[in-house]
Formats: structure tokens, C-alpha cells, sequence
């Protein structure tokens, strides 16, 4: 994404899963602390084992998790039985891509302003050559841990939370492109902002990513890590799953810890996320989420 009149720095231009062009953050407006009164923290131990759960599951089933595969339909049970178990209202909605069924996974929490809504979502998927795990069984166990840490808690929201896993992310989009084609003109304004979290658990990671769009969302992602000494760098929509809610002009934002040396590998196995980067990546999607859907 073009944003004149600032440095560009090309981080990576890389496959689907990240094409940013990243700019210097823009000075730190107010590097206000997030309402933190009542939000849970998680811990690596409740974030870990859902990556330990999809490494086993890849490791089961040909050693991916991939579009059309066994791999990933256990995945999808993994994480919805989690969430049924969390209280959470789940459904599957099937898509076709290449003449195979494909899914996502929806979760919605009771209650909330349904005419205001805060999409939280993760692709599921990996590629067909490794387990997937930074990219990203990170985001996805970082959302997951997100939202049972929310049910735990009793969160009463103000708008009403959802939350997503895509399929066929690594095919180009295609679940979450399939979801947003589905809604009504109507829905799509129900949805105040769509979060998007796409490899959060990099190994070395030098700064955040932050996806720079919606103003609020933005600002969240930028004073959670400012508040805690952590380096951001603004980003343009790219990438991920979040462009496909973009390019249907809903609000975004989200954040990324970046490429690493087992992208799109066999490599990319559970000892490829850094647990303490991991865990930061999900209470900063905890904290974010909680202070939107609540404030
Ligand atoms: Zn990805």
C-alpha cells in the first residue's frame, strides 16, 4: 500500500501469507495503557498446547494441515470442540475451491449490540508442504486462547464479539473472501471492524507489525505495545485474510510478527514459535479485543 509523503521499507514480499510494505510507525499519539482492569491474561501454558494439538494433528495426517485435508478437518474439530466447550455458539460454513470442500469456522459469544460487531479471525490452514505453525497455527491458537480466556472471564461485551478460522487462506484467500461474498450489504455494516492475526509467533521478532487501518483498532494495537516497551511498525492491508474484508470496504486492523527462516516449510514445526512471543501475541489480541468490544 502506497502511503505518500513517508519512508517505505520493503520487510518482505513473499507469498500470500505477507506482502508488507512497512513504514516507520507514526509517532506515538497517546501512549495511553488499554484498559486492563478487567481483562485476563493468558499464559504460554494456555496458549501452547493448542499448537502442541495441531503439530500432533499434522504429524498424524501427512505432515500438513493443508486445504482439503484430513489435516485440516481435524483441525477444525480440535478448535471447534474447544470453543462449544467455551460456551460459544460454533458453526462450519462450507465453501468448494477446486472441486474440494473447504471451511471456516465461525464462534460467537452471547450477547453484545448485534448491529455492531467485532470480527476477530485467523486462517487455519497451511500450506501442503509442512504443519503450519507459525504460519499459522499462531494466530489461530492465539485467537483461540483469546476467546476461551474471554469466556473464563465472563465478558459481558457492548458489541457483539465473533470470531473466525479461514480456510484455504494459503490458496489466496478463498475462505475468507467466500464469507465476506456471503454477507448481505447489511451485515457487511454490522461489522465494525475486522482483526486479522496471521503468524504471531516468530522467532527473533524485532517489532510488531501493525496492520494500520481502522483508527481505534490501530491506535489499540500501538499503545498495547507501546505501554509494554514493544516496537511497532506501521503496515498497509496486505497479505492475509484481512484484505478480503478490506477490499469490501470494512474497517480492519491486526498485526504480524513476520516471516521467518521455515516459511512455507516442513520446518515450520511447534520449535518454530518462540512461546514468550506467542504468548505477548495473544494477550495483545486479548487486551485489543476486549477493550473494543467492551469500551
Ligand atoms: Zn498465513
Amino acid at each position: 500500500m502506497e502511503i505518500p509523503g513517508r519512508i517505505r521499507r520493503t520487510v518482505a514480499v513473499v507469498g500470500l501469507c505477507v506482502a508488507l510494505v512497512a513504514v516507520p510507525a507514526a509517532a506515538q499519539a497517546e501512549p495511553a495503557a488499554p484498559r486492563t482492569a478487567q481483562v485476563p491474561v493468558v499464559t504460554a501454558e494456555q496458549v501452547m498446547p493448542h499448537l502442541r494439538a495441531l503439530q500432533e494433528i499434522a504429524d498424524r495426517n501427512g505432515g500438513n494441515r493443508a486445504h482439503g485435508t484430513q489435516g485440516f478437518r481435524q483441525s477444525l474439530t480440535y478448535v471447534k470442540r474447544v470453543l462449544d466447550r467455551a460456551g460459544f455458539r460454533t458453526s462450519l460454513r462450507p465453501f468448494t475451491y477446486n472441486g474440494v470442500l473447504g471451511y471456516n469456522l465461525i464462534a460467537d459469544w452471547r450477547g453484545g449490540d448485534p448491529e455492531h460487531v467485532v470480527l476477530v479471525g485467523a486462517h487455519l490452514d497451511s500450506v501442503a508442504a509442512g504443519p503450519g505453525m507459525n504460519d499459522n497455527g499462531s494466530g489461530a491458537a492465539a485467537v483461540l486462547a483469546s476467546a476461551v480466556a474471554m469466556s473464563r472471564a465472563g465478558v459481558v461485551p457492548k458489541r457483539h464479539m465473533r470470531f473466525a478460522w479461514w480456510g484455504a487462506e494459503e490458496q489466496g484467500l478463498i475462505g475468507s473472501k467466500d464469507y465476506v461474498a456471503e454477507l448481505s450489504a447489511a451485515e457487511r455494516e454490522k461489522i465494525d471492524v475486522y482483526l486479522n492475526f496471521d503468524m504471531t509467533g516468530t522467532k527473533d521478532v524485532r517489532q510488531w507489525f501493525v496492520v494500520h487501518d481502522e483508527p481505534r483498532a490501530t491506535d489499540a494495537f500501538e499503545a498495547y505495545f507501546a505501554a509494554r516497551g514493544l516496537p511497532t511498525f506501521d503496515i498497509g492491508i496486505g497479505g492475509s485474510d484481512h484484505v478480503s474484508f478490506g477490499a469490501a470496504g470494512i474497517p480492519v486492523s491486526g498485526f504480524t510478527t513476520g516471516l521467518d527462516d521455515c516459511y512455507h516449510d516442513a520446518c515450520d514445526r511447534v520449535d518454530n514459535v518462540d512461546p514468550g512471543t506467542e504468548t505477548t501475541s495473544a494477550n495483545a489480541v486479548l487486551g485489543v479485543t476486549w477493550q473494543l468490544a467492551t469500551g
